[in-house]
């Protein structure tokens, strides 16, 4: 499902744009619908398009998506959400935190996204996990591919209890384990901007785009959820990002599949 909400982007906007971009890209004439492992999501009925949100300007738009993610769990459908910049995934949250009451979250990003409030906003796309960690909506909050974590912020990471991987620290065979159910949230600056440029904060020093399918490719856990964040298709001129963004759809949808489980 599409969720075009840029509103609370601090630098430049231009996320909203993104799920048409990322649907082009996954049905493009260049490739297929097949994941790595072969799941043909073309073939599967299982895996539907549910269009864009529709979003009214302003802070209700996060209402908007709450309701409209907890309508979809209530109909037991696993939700890949396209972007969007990274404050939707606090509204999201709210809506897998009160079906699942002991869930994992998965972060990559390059950034901690952990201001109590940014510029005045407190649903800042620099602050959803604050929020979601102040509402304790997740047992455990894993962090991975940070790189510019300020005094502040690391303060937050201390104070709510978070497992912060700096890109700095991580090692390729790092080992992440999860007991129980995983939302994975995926902000494209994880990558490096020579692997994704279009993204409104370039920060080098980031993962390889196998690095992060590889990791995807082998967490043990039941993936009951994910987003895609973060895609700016105006700084994405030759559509590599979008190509990129695609091809994730493809590994998690596959990955939600397959590793079904661990229900409610
Ligand atoms: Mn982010
Ligand atoms: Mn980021």
């Amino acid at each position: 499902m599409g969720v075009p909400l840029d509103e609370n982007s601090s630098f430049m906007r231009g996320a909203a744009s993104a799920p048409g971009q990322i649907r082009k890209a996954l049905h493009s004439e260049s490739t297929n619908l097949c994941s790595e492992s072969g799941i043909d999501l073309g073939a599967e009925p299982r895996f539907r398009d549910l269009g864009d949100l529709e979003l009214e300007p302003g802070l209700i738009a996060l209402q908007q998506i709450e309701k409209a993610i907890a309508r979809l769990l209530k109909q037991k459908v696993g939700v890949l959400s396209l972007g969007g910049d990274h404050s939707i995934t606090y509204p999201i949250l709210r809506a897998y935190g009160s079906n699942y009451d002991k869930l994992n979250l998965l972060h990559l990003d390059a950034h901690p996204d952990l201001y109590d409030e940014f510029e005045g906003n407190r649903y800042s796309h620099a602050c959803p996990f604050s929020r979601i960690m102040e509402e304790r909506l997740v047992k455990r909050l894993v962090q991975l591919g940070i790189r510019t974590l300020t005094p502040h912020q690391r303060a937050q990471a201390e104070r709510f209890g978070i497992e912060c991987i700096e890109m700095r620290m991580w090692q390729h065979e790092t080992p992440l384990d999860f007991d129980g159910p995983l939302y994975l949230s995926l902000d494209l600056d994880v990558f490096d901007p020579a692997f994704a440029p279009g993204v409104s904060h370039h920060e080098p020093g980031g993962m390889s785009t196998r690095a992060v399918l590889h990791l995807i490719q082998t967490l043990q856990a039941p993936i009951i959820g994910a987003d895609i964040v973060e895609f700016n298709p105006g700084r994405d001129p030759l559509g590599i990002t979008a190509m990129l963004a695609a091809k994730l759809v493809k590994e998690l949808a596959a990955c939600m599949l397959t590793r079904v489980g661990a229900g409610h």
